[in-house]
């Protein structure tokens, strides 16, 4: 055994009789000989181990501490041998918990938990500590010995861990989880105060658009500013949550009135709309929010944010940029959108889509020189499904790639099926999704599909939408021009009532203008629908594409488009959209008689 080092507490107590160590040291007998190297080896422990140890005598006056606890508490013994206990400030608990501390000390003869100790230095930290009683023959207690360890880093990593796990990364505000935990509080308080709890659910309008063009990295900061902006008209007492993506989550625990939230819901969109400059670039982004309230709309949290979120999606439909209360219509709404994402899961593999077909009259010729596909959705339970309401479903879920792939593989399979019958040579027009036109390897599944069925690429015509081109307009313009080098026919759908810039236009690759049908319905009693149509055609002219009119119903409309000298129409006036088979008919029939199936245009 190796020499024991000297401790600098040259008087140990005899714990038996309290008499001091030396008073034994000259005795001879082995047994007393045995008792010194026992306490040697005490002594040697007390010094090396690296929790701080402290003895008292019965009155809580300090007699002994070890080096531990100094390097721990910046105490050293001269600070404190003689001192009260008191002086350690172990009185940072409340009363209670000293009463209670010290009773079960002195009557169970310990004690363990976690504590905060203060340092010499005044900081305070958390340790665990331990405190046991030695007691004389009398039952008296002699002596108390706290044995402690710091565990403030210890505390500090598990604060961090808990602060991660409850917060959003990118904002630093509470995350979906921590949301959830306040919600059920404010639920259950507000239920026996008889409060209301307001949950918006608020979403960015478009923010998509500002990431695919000017990057992640600034819709990052966009992300940071609207957190700050939503904080600061938020109270103290409110959780404002980030749900993922552009969504965030705002808890108002505390409501007089409903009237309240509205007045929340117009300063957070006023607060919004206000534009921001990020990395040199000035950005206006608006925002909808969707509110429910408890206890009127529902009484637990799953439930409440379920609401605001379908009150927040009505918000959308209502043009953006506004807030809406969640009633019951809504409710309804939000029901039949999840019976038919449930149900849209299977539709493919169960076949249960069908294409149908509307030809496109040239006006010059009376004959059909095309069809649009048109998706239909055949359900079991539902009955035929038009696409106006899958469709959105269908892009937020990401079904519209499969489904978008099945329509063009569909489209080109049943073209080529027309040629082969020897029917008259028409375009095949198929709409896209913006959704479908971000696929990174677009091009190359066209160019799969049409291999496939040895179709010519100038049988394929694109539809694309004004936003699908300018979400990323450079990237756009790259893949059509990819297209275009294919061979494949471009028309821009529903021109006019998206964001129609003509500089961009001139240099978008595209064969053909799709006047929309909301223009061509009034053509004939709104002058400026008709103005509107007559300026596209002109416009169209100028820049050499071709003009198509959709939603042609009466004959009057018609006769308005060709004085125009447009190009093209489509429209109930000449079919509705008919099924393969009908078209098949009519193609043969015009074939067969030649020239039956050419429209007679008044
Ligand atoms: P769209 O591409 O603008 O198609 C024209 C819509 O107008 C079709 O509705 C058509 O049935 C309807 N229509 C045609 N002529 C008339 C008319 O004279 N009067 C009126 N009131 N309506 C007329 P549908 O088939 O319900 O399709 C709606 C929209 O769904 C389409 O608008 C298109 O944006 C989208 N869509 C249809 N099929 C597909 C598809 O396969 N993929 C994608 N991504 N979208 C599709
Ligand atoms: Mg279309
Ligand atoms: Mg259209």
């Amino acid at each position: 055994m190796q020499d024991l080092p000297n401790s600098d507490q040259k008087n140990y107590p005899d714990a038996s009789n309290n008499k001091p160590i030396h008073s034994v040291s000259e005795q001879e007998s082995n047994g007393v000989r045995e008792k010194e190297r026992q306490l040697r080896l005490f002594a040697h422990i007390f010094d090396s181990v690296n929790e701080g140890i402290i003895v008292t005598d019965g009155g809580k006056n300090m007699l002994f501490i070890n080096p531990a606890f100094s390097t721990i508490t910046g105490y050293s013994a001269n600070d404190l041998i003689g001192k009260n206990l008191n002086l350690l400030h172990l009185d940072l608990m409340d009363d209670a918990f000293n009463h209670e501390t010290w009773r079960s000390i002195n009557e169970i003869g310990s004690w363990q938990g976690e504590v905060v100790g203060r340092r010499k230095n005044n900081e305070n930290y958390a340790e665990f500590l331990s405190i046991s009683t030695m007691k004389n023959e009398l039952g008296e207690v002699s002596y108390y010995v706290g044995v402690f360890s710091d565990i403030s880093e210890r505390k500090a990593a598990e604060e961090r861990v808990a602060y991660v796990v409850l917060h959003d990364f990118l904002t630093n505000l509470p995350n979906a989880l921590l949301l959830q935990d306040r919600l059920v509080q404010a639920i259950c308080h507000a239920g026996r105060e008889n409060h209301k709890v307001a949950v918006m659910c608020l979403d960015l309008d478009h923010f998509k658009v500002i990431n695919d063009m000017l990057g992640h990295l600034v819709g990052d900061k966009l992300l940071q500013e609207v957190a700050r902006r939503i904080s600061n008209v938020s109270r103290v007492s409110d959780t404002v949550s980030r749900r993922g993506g552009d969504e965030f989550v705002i808890l108002l625990p505390d409501l007089e009135a409903v009237d309240d939230a509205a007045v929340i819901a117009a300063k957070l969109i006023n607060a919004i709309s206000h534009p921001c400059i990020i990395d040199g670039n000035e950005i206006k982004i608006t925002t909808s929010i969707g509110i429910s309230i408890f206890p009127e709309d529902g009484c637990d949290e799953d439930c409440l944010i379920k609401y605001a979120d379908a009150a927040m999606y009505h918000a959308k439909k209502n043009g953006r940029n506004n807030y809406q209360f969640f009633t019951n219509e809504m409710n309804q709404l939000a029901l039949e959108r999840m019976s038919i994402e449930r149900k849209l899961r299977h539709a493919l593999e169960r076949q249960e889509f069908c294409l149908h077909y509307q030809p496109q009259v040239e006006l010059r010729s009376g004959r059909i020189i095309g069809v649009e596909a048109l998706l239909r959705w055949n359900n079991p339970e539902t009955g035929m499904i038009l696409p106006g309401r899958f469709i959105a479903i269908a892009e937020e879920n990401g079904l519209i790639i499969p489904i978008g792939e099945w329509v063009l593989r569909e489209a080109c399979r049943q073209n080529r099926e027309w040629r082969m019958l020897g029917l008259p040579e028409i375009t095949m027009a198929v709409n896209l999704s913006t959704v479908q036109f971000r696929q990174n390897d677009f091009g190359e599944m066209i160019k799969a599909i049409l291999c496939e069925y040895g179709l010519d690429p100038s049988a394929l015509e694109l539809e694309i939408t004004e936003g699908a081109v300018m979400h990323n307009a450079e990237a756009s313009i790259a893949l059509l021009v990819e297209l275009k080098a294919m061979g494949l026919k471009l028309s821009v759908d529903d021109f006019g009532t998206g964001y129609s810039s003509l500089s961009y236009l001139k240099r978008f690759p595209i064969d053909k203008l799709k006047i929309d049908q909301s223009f061509v319905r009034d053509i004939v009693v709104d002058s400026d629908d008709a103005v509107i149509v007559s300026t596209i055609i002109n416009m169209a002219r100028t820049l050499k594409l071709k003009v198509i009119a959709e939603g042609v119903e009466t004959a009057e409309q018609l006769s308005f488009l060709k004085r125009q000298e447009c190009d093209e129409v489509q429209g109930y006036y000449f079919n509705k959209p008919m099924t393969p088979e009908k078209i098949s008919k009519l193609l043969a029939s015009g074939h067969e008689e030649d020239s039956q199936w050419s429209y007679e245009l008044r």
